[in-house]
């Protein structure tokens, strides 16, 4: 960067040197006239004074007008600081995509540490073949080191992880090597992400629309029927509308559970800062939900800790119970029993409970899991049922968007397959976790635990040291 001359320094050296000569030379001619005789001391003396007086008038405003170099301020020639300069190397070791520099016969002459990490390379330089078995990476750094451009080329693995890699290979020319002046500079970009991300939103939309698509057909299948043979079958016609009905509904509950999921993936990054009392949210959620246990002639057996506070945004996790009970109480035989346990200042290890709990065939699995944090405590809720349960291969797939275990039959309201994606991404939001154990034929117990409110969580250390001492 070109720096600007900010003062006038090197003006004034200009004008000192001036002024010094004018005053040394008028002085010098002067003394000598003095010296021949030719003035006398005071004539001199103050013919003298009178060419000092005159160079510091000089000096101070006449100069500028006399010597142009002084008007205006000399600026400086901008000077190289090499300290200014970062080396070229330097970018590239900290830059963090990875770049390699390819010599004659595919040899590696250089890698920035992400491309030695991207592509397994040891601290010895080999060969790019050796470390990148994609023919058409090869082949583009083949034309490169031959002076051609090459346009960038894409690959893809699918094991041992799925990855999909862009690579910009460009030739370049290093004029003091005269015997094999080409390179390649070899780019690589991941693009993983990108390509999940656009085949998740392709599926997405495939699955919604086939979602809505289904019950829109039988409406239209009814109304046509009700307009045609159906119009003065009094009985079909009630029983068309009853089915019609519950087919509308889905469609709501498809469409608010469609609205609710993308709100709470918009700001999943954000940990709620608020506190919501996750006792007083149970007591809500069962009295919301009495209707529907009354309906199937369910008991609910509750165990719920008093003034369990959780950080959380109270309105979310009412959701979160809301869809596990609910769930307890769809996927279970008429007449069982259900648990509802709240626990609080429970230490991660309790939170888990890793060991299994259920007869039978039991399978544990976590959903999500909350950022490691050995002094953090929890705020658990565990809802239990006695119901079908779930084969141990379909565990994975729970939370998926749209995701229903073939074969469950949740009742005249028919799910959406929704209910527990939700779940798992209001969870991931309170930096929470979410766990499943089932055994088939026995039940489930689906459990999730939430970062107990930091001001709870200071008071329970308290009294811990309290009772101690
Ligand atoms: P849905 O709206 O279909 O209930 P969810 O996302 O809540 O959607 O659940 C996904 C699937 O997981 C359900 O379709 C069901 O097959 C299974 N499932 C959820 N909860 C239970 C449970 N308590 N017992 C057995 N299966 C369950």
């Amino acid at each position: 960067m070109r720096k600007v001359a900010s003062e006038t320094q090197p003006s004034i050296r200009i004008r000192r040197r001036d002024t010094a000569a004018v005053a040394a030379l008028g002085s010098t001619v002067l003394l000598l006239l003095w010296i021949f005789g030719e003035l006398g001391f005071v004539q001199a003396f103050v013919a003298i004074a009178t060419v000092g007086a005159l160079s510091v008038f000089y000096y101070l405003t006449v100069s500028t007008t006399l010597n142009p170099r002084l008007a205006a301020p000399v600026e400086p020639e901008p000077e190289e600081r090499p300290a200014d300069r970062v080396p070229a190397d330097a970018m590239l070791e900290s830059l963090p995509i990875p770049v390699l520099m390819i010599g004659a016969g595919g040899r590696i002459e250089s890698a920035n540490p992400a491309a030695r990490e991207f592509v397994g390379l040891g601290s010895t330089s080999g060969n790019l073949s050796a470390v990148l078995r994609q023919p058409k990476v090869l082949e583009a750094v083949s034309a490169a080191l031959r002076g051609t451009p090459v346009k960038p080329v894409e690959y893809s693995n699918m094991a041992p992880v799925e990855s999909h890699v862009r690579a910009f290979v460009a030739p370049l020319k290093i004029d003091s090597d005269p015997v094999l002046p080409w390179r390649a500079m070899l780019v690589l970009t991941d693009e993983t992400s990108i390509k999940r991300a656009d085949r998740m939103r392709a599926d997405f939309l495939a699955n919604a629309s086939h979602e809505l698509r289904t019950p829109l057909a039988s409406l239209a299948g009814f109304i046509e029927t009700l307009r045609g043979h159906a119009r003065e079958d009094e009985e079909a016609r009630e029983r068309f509308l009853g089915i019609m009905f519950d087919q509308t509904e889905r469609m709501q509950r498809l469409i608010n559970d469609l609205l609710s999921l993308s709100r709470i993936e918009m700001d999943e990054h954000v940990q709620p800062s608020g506190e919501a009392d996750i006792s007083a949210v149970a007591e809500d959620v069962i009295d919301f939900l009495r209707p529907q246990l009354a309906a199937k002639s369910i008991e609910l057996e509750t165990d719920i800790v008093k003034g369990a506070v959780a950080t959380g945004d109270r309105d979310q996790l009412t959701e979160v119970m809301i869809n596990l009970v609910e769930n307890a109480i769809k996927y279970s035989p008429r007449e069982t029993l259900i648990s509802l346990e709240l626990i609080t200042d429970a230490p991660r290890e309790e939170a888990e409970k890793r060991e299994l709990t259920l007869e039978g065939e039991s399978s544990r699995l976590s959903l999500a899991m909350p950022p490691s944090d050995p002094g953090e405590r929890y705020v658990v809720v565990r809802v239990r049922d006695r119901g079908k349960g779930i084969e141990r291969p379909n565990l994975p797939r729970l939370s998926e968007r749209f995701y229903r275990v073939d074969g469950q039959k949740s009742g005249p309201k028919e799910g959406t397959g929704l209910g527990l994606a939700i779940v798992k991404h209001i969870i991931n939001r309170h930096r929470g976790g979410f766990t499943v154990e089932s055994s088939p034929g026995h039940g489930s117990v689906f459990s999730v635990f939430l970062p107990m409110a930091r001001e709870q969580a200071a008071d329970s250390v308290d009294e811990t040291v309290d009772q101690d001492s």
